[in-house]
């Protein structure tokens, strides 16, 4: 459709709105509205975002398709319950302000939300528009929709105001989305809030996980410098469990409450021989040198180079492992293969990042899962020795387990390994704290309602108490970490 033909069709939608014309069936005939992106041939040679924003007429049309069912049964795939029909109403209104005001009701982070959250397993998923058409991708685009009100933000300079001062301290540690709700949360009660962060850079995964072209930093840096100017302290390059113990930071340094939000960033290793050949990286490592270490900036010398790549394979099929592939493809190798030992009906990578790598031209070799990694005399990675996989019964995960076909072996040639097999929780804080109540998979064991742990005064919510989840889920917890802080304190 050309923008004429896009804004005629606007035209003639609103027109029928405005006469009481415009029935169900009506919005059902509505053509979704895709999300303008780069060329694909383009994209892969630069980290600018790849998904380039709706325009008005887009975002018109988009939020037109949303029937208003009464019972919106989206607000109930939302994990933190964002009125979710009634911001959609007002797009289609030209109401954007109030629009972005009800979606800041529950969600702090509407822009990273907007880009990342994974719609299509949540509210979408719910979507009545969707069920419909029996595919979540074709229900209203919810997070396109939260992203353009929020890309619009005209207030978006406006500090939150923050309550007379408490004289109350609270130590927030790891700056991911938990911590950076739970600061914001707890500072605007009117307590003296410091978050510790371990880098020397803040935003969590979001900043040394998601790469550029899926969220820009600049974005999250506009939510730190909130935090800063709402007088929130930032302390980096503290290591908690290290530098200081979270009961020093509480019995010597005079806090009174703390929230763990360190997520879950310890990789999983495939235990398989040639795992510490050189240009074997976790996707932890290689992204975190890309995004936050200035990898890609080759010539300038930066203190933690990755060697130029020619032929990649990433190990895995979830977000991290297209984030890591797309990110290989960014740096200049000629070749990248995704290898998954399910089909990719199971991957549990976003459909819209698998339809992207895959445009790009990372190639997949589903049904496969390497034995050994081969290396050469100076112990650099020369390739993988892989075995070919069927599908046999489901699993605990109710996915179908892959089972190994004997004698498959075969050989890829490769200079870099990058394995994305998923992540688990650093046990640094846990080991200094033996108190402290932990599950067998080492997340904190909280009381969901308040996010408070087995010892007072200590909360705790995002990925190190969930596992590896999302942006929202964290953000989510966050806040009710901070009401439960804010609580605890008001009676301390
Ligand atoms: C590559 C990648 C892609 C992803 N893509 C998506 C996506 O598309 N959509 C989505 O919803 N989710 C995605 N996720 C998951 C999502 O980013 C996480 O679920 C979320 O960021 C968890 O937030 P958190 O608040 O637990 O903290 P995290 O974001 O995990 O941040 C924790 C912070 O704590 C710091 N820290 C750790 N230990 C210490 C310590 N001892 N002392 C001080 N600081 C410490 C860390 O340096 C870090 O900054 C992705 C994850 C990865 C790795
Ligand atoms: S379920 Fe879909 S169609 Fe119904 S109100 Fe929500 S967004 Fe609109």
């Amino acid at each position: 459709m050309t923008d004429s033909e896009r804004q005629e069709l606007l035209q003639e939608l609103l027109q029928k709105q405005e006469n009481g014309e415009l029935k169900p069936k009506d919005r059902y005939e509505i053509p979704p509205q895709d999300m303008p992106e780069q060329d694909p041939v383009v994209r892969a040679g630069n980290v600018n975002e790849v998904a380039t924003g709706y325009t008005e007429t887009h975002a018109k049309i988009e939020a037109l398709r949303c029937l208003r069912c009464k019972n919106a049964p989206c607000v109930n795939g939302c994990p933190v319950r964002i009125r979710i029909r009634d911001f959609v109403v007002e797009i289609a209104e030209g109401q954007y302000e109030q629009a972005l005001a009800i979606i800041k009701e529950n969600s702090l982070l509407p822009a990273v939300c907007g880009r990342v959250c994974p719609q299509e397993n949540q509210c979408q998923l719910t979507c009545t528009v969707g069920k419909r058409f029996k595919d979540p991708t074709k229900g209203v685009s919810i997070g396109r929709l939260e992203r353009f009100v929020a890309d619009r933000d005209e207030d978006s300079e406006s500090v939150p105001a923050v309550a007379a001062e408490t004289g109350k301290k609270v130590a927030i540690v790891g700056s991911g989305p938990g911590g950076i709700v739970a600061a914001a949360d707890t500072r605007r009660a009117g307590h003296d809030v410091t978050l510790f962060e371990a880098f020397h850079k803040p935003g969590g995964v979001m900043v040394y996980g998601i790469p550029e072209f899926r969220l820009p930093k600049a974005i999250v840096q506009n939510e730190i410098d909130m935090l800063t100017k709402m007088g929130v302290k930032i302390v980096y390059n503290f290591i908690v469990g290290k530098t200081r113990t979270i009961q020093q930071l509480l019995k010597e340094d005079g806090f009174d409450a703390a929230y763990i939000g360190v997520g879950a960033g310890l990789p999983n290793f495939m235990g398989i021989e040639g795992e510490s050949l050189v240009g074997v990286y976790s996707a932890n490592e290689y992204l975190t040198r890309a995004n936050l270490m200035r990898a890609y900036d080759f010539g300038s010398g930066a203190d933690t180079p990755i060697a130029r790549s020619k032929r990649v394979a990433v190990i895995g099929g979830g977000n991290v492992a297209m984030d890591s592939a797309r990110t290989a493809l960014r740096l200049g190798a000629e070749k990248v293969y995704l290898v998954y030992r399910r089909t990719e009906k199971e991957m549990p990578a976003r459909v819209e990042e698998v339809h992207h790598a895959r445009q790009e031209g990372i190639e997949f070799h589903i049904l496969q899962s390497p034995k050994r990694i081969l290396g050469d005399q100076n112990s650099q990675v020369t390739g993988i020795e892989c075995l070919k996989y069927e599908l046999g019964e489901p699993d605990d995960s109710g996915r179908r387990r892959p089972v190994a076909i004997e004698g498959s072996e075969f050989t890829i040639d490769l200079d870099t390994v990058i394995i994305a097999i998923g992540n688990k929780p650093n046990p640094l804080i846990s080991k200094t704290m033996p108190e402290l109540e932990i599950t067998k998979w080492g997340t904190i064991v909280v009381n969901e309602e308040t996010m408070a742990t087995s010892i007072p005064g200590i909360f705790a919510g995002g990925d190190i108490v969930s596992g590896a989840a999302t942006v929202i889920l964290a953000m989510g917890q966050g806040r009710i970490a901070a009401a439960g802080i804010n609580e605890y304190l008001a009676n301390k």
